[in-house]
Order: structure tokens, then sequence, then C-alpha cells
């Protein structure tokens, strides 16, 4: 395991200032131990330490760099915003550009609201989905992180995952008693929820394609039959498109399996979360879908929600840029990539005796040590992984100059900045962390 000097002596000055030294938990490299590496740079495929090494980076800011860090689009509309102010508190044109765009990519998205993360999106639409049935109840999936919404904290995947913890102290026996949290692909138990529980259950609530738990593919029609017992109960169909939202199609994950459009399979999302991509990498997100539903949000319903710097033309003109040179070409790439990785990773692995499997929704994607034989299909079987194996691997990686997400819960990765000697760079690193991954 290396150490780095500069990192280091960052790492410990800010254990003074701020709890584990970190902003946000898996930051802290918990799961994979070290010392954190403190960025300095992104450009492109890479990001740079305090120590000037530099790496090709896999985490993409945990989503949002689809186009690549610092792609010039994004800068150059960053810079035209801020040379106008920082931000307004009021309304300003660029928050419909925004969403324009969006509604264009996403037609189940009828109407709007911009936010600041994908937290607030998540918190909104669980208010917005009681307001709107007049019911408490919420379904989520375990092993789905939908950020840290009190209620949607039970049994949820990410750092909560990483640090092993059943949700989080704070959160009251009393929030979590109206969420039931169920098997991410278990009809059974969504059936037997609505047949107890039907007439309490506001919404169910889903990551469109699990990646918090690792990534996990929803089995054929699992969406489909969520869209079609919340419609014939009264219920909402969240669906959480915040890692997933233009980054595995323009239309999200929802269009890139058809969505209402599929022959056999087809749903539709009653509400809608984004955000990552959507911000191009500057705090903003949103969430979207029905306008009867959305209606409810005040100043015209009932339901309250608000943002001192919701829509703030900094972040709603990265969004933009970020969604206009997100073009078809973008994904080809992403996904060609993404594949070129997991295939080359699985070789790797296969070669050095590592028994594992590859996790897929679309180019995100994830590695589950010791599933070969049965896959990785709920929160259970992610948990039930050699999850070991991960840090000796990961540390491998980064010695070799390769920046992973430093949790073997968390998807892979890539953008369009991702080229030919960035995958040169990864494959060559990839035997050694094989052999590790297999001590
Ligand atoms: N929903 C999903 C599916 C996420 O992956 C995340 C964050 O990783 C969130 C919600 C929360 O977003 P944020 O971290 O912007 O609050």
């Amino acid at each position: 395991m290396t150490t780095s000097t500069t990192s280091d002596s960052l790492y410990e000055r800010a254990r003074h200032l701020m709890p584990g030294g970190v902003n946000s938990p898996v930051r802290a490299f918990g799961s994979v131990g070290g010392t954190p590496r403190f960025l300095v740079d992104a450009h492109g495929a890479y990001v740079t330490d305090a120590d000037g090494t530099q790496y090709v980076d896999l985490v993409c800011s945990w989503g949002p760099a689809l186009l690549g860090h610092s792609h010039p689009d994004v800068i150059a509309a960053v810079h035209r915003a801020v040379d106008h102010g920082l931000t307004f508190g009021a309304s300003t044109p660029a928050e419909a550009d925004l969403a324009q765009l969006v509604k264009e990519r996403v037609p189940a998205v009828e109407l709007l609201r911009m936010v600041s993360t994908g937290t607030e999106a998540t918190m909104t639409a669980v208010r917005l989905a009681r307001g709107f049935t007049s019911r408490t109840l919420i379904v989520k999936f375990a092993g789905c992180y939908h950020g840290h919404v009190d209620s949607l904290l039970a049994a949820a995947g990410s750092g909560v995952a990483t640090l092993a913890l059943p949700g989080s102290a704070g959160v009251t026996e009393a929030t979590t008693a109206e969420t039931l949290v169920l098997p991410y692909n278990d009809v059974e138990a969504v059936e037997e929820a609505f047949r107890t529980h039907g007439e309490h259950i506001a919404a169910v609530i889903t990551e469109a394609a699990p990646a918090n738990m690792g990534v996990v593919t929803p089995a054929p029609g699992f969406n489909a039959f969520l869209s079609r017992i919340t419609t014939e109960h009264g219920a909402l169909f969240i669906v959480d498109e915040v890692m997933t939202g233009f980054r595995t199609h323009p239309g999200g994950y929802w269009k890139l399996t058809g969505g209402a459009d599929d022959a056999e399979h087809p749903w539709t999302p009653d509400l809608l979360t984004f955000g990552k991509v959507i911000g191009g990498g500057i705090p903003a997100a949103a969430l979207g879908g029905r306008a009867d539903v959305m209606n409810y949000l005040a100043p015209i319903g009932p339901v309250y929600q608000a943002g001192t710097l919701s829509g703030n033309p900094i972040a709603m003109a990265a969004g933009v840029a970020t969604l206009t040179a997100a073009t078809d070409d973008v994904y080809r790439h992403v996904d060609a990539r993404s594949l070129e990785v997991s295939d080359a990773l699985s070789a790797e692995l296969a070669r050095a005796g590592v028994d594992h499997s590859i996790q897929r929704a679309g180019n995100l994607f994830s590695v589950a040590f010791g599933t070969a034989e049965r896959g990785v299909r709920n929160y259970a079987d992610a948990q039930g992984q050699e999850a070991f194996r991960y840090g000796p691997f990961f540390h491998s990686m980064l010695d070799s100059g390769v920046y992973l997400p430093p949790s073997v819960y968390e998807a892979w990765f890539l953008s369009a900045a991702h080229d030919d000697a960035a995958m040169e760079r990864i494959q060559a690193a990839l035997p050694a962390a094989a052999k590790a991954a297999a001590e």
C-alpha cells in the first residue's frame, strides 16, 4: 500500500477540521484503507493529486463528468455565466433552457423543479408523493441509495453499505416505520406488500438500475411490473435516475430499456429524480414527471419545497453545456470504453483464478468477487461477496496510476475523454491488481 506524503499531511490537517477529514464518507478510503488522495486538478480522463501524481480516473466525480473533466464547452459556458454574476435568487432564462433539454430527452418529464442535490430531489419526490396521494407509506429496496434522506436511509447502499451500517443513527424508528424495505428484483415481496398495505402506499421508489450496492441489473420486466402495480393501487412510481440519468442514455435508463415504447415491458415513471450529469459538475439536481403531480408543489400546490440556490445560473449553464455536448457519439464512446474495461477486467481476474462476476446496467458496471455462480440480484447477494478482495485490488490499481471508486459497492464510471492512452494504462495495471485480488 502506498503512502503519499502531501496527501498524508493534508489528511492529517483535514482530520482536525472535518469529521473523518472528509465531507462525504466514502472519500475517507474506509473500506480499502490507506490515505485518501487529495486531488488538485481534473482534466479529460485524468485527475492529479497534491503530490503531482496523475491517475486515469474511473470515478468521474461519481458520475457527473460524462464528457470528461473540464470539457472546453462546459468551462466556457461557466466562464460566460460567471461574468454575469454568481447567484440571483430569482428566475433566470437558463433554468428553462435546461428544463427544455431535459423534457426533450425524457418525455415522461412534463414539468421539472430544479434543486441542488440528488438528496433534495428524492426527499422532495417522497414528500410530493405523500402529499399527492394523502398516503403515508413508501416502498424502497434494500441496497438502493437515494441520498441521505431520513426516510430512505433504511438498508441503503453506497456509503451506508461501505460502512456496514444498517441505516443511520439519528433516524428515528417513527420515520423508518413508514418505509417498507423490500428485496430488490423480488416480485412476490412487492405483491405481498401491496396486498397487505396497498391503500396506504404513497409510492414505490427505486433506482432505475441499482448502482449503489455495486451495479445490479433489473430483472427483465421488473421496472414495468413496478410501474403496473403502483398504477393499479393508486400509488406513484418514483424512478431515481440521479446516477443513470443522462449517463446511460440521453433519456436515462428509462429510455435505454425502451421506456413506454418497449413492446414487451412498457413502463413509465410518475416522477423521476436527476442529479450528477444534469449539473455538469456543479451542484444541480431536479425532480420531474407528471404535470398533475408536479403541480402539487408550491407555489401552485400545497406541498412546500424551496431553495436559495435552486436553479443557480452557473450550474444551469454547466448543465445546458453538458447535455448539449452529450451527443450520440459520446454515448457510443462511453458504452464501448465501458465494455472494453469491464471485459479486460474480467479476463485478467479469470487469468488470476479470481471468482467474480461483472454486473452491468448500460455503461455502468462493477465487479463482485466470489459471485460467479449466482451473480448479484439483490443486496443480500452483494453483501455476501468476497469484499475483502477489493482493497488489495484497488491499491494495486492506484499504485499503477488508476483511480477507482474506493469501495466495491460503487459503480465504475467512464467518460468521452477516456482515449486509447487511458485505456492502455488501465490494461497495463490490471494483471498485477488481479493477482493482488487473488491472494
Ligand atoms: N440517488 C442516487 C441513485 C444516487 O446515486 C445518489 C448519490 O450518489 C443520490 C440519489 C444522492 O445524490 P447527492 O449525492 O447529489 O445528494
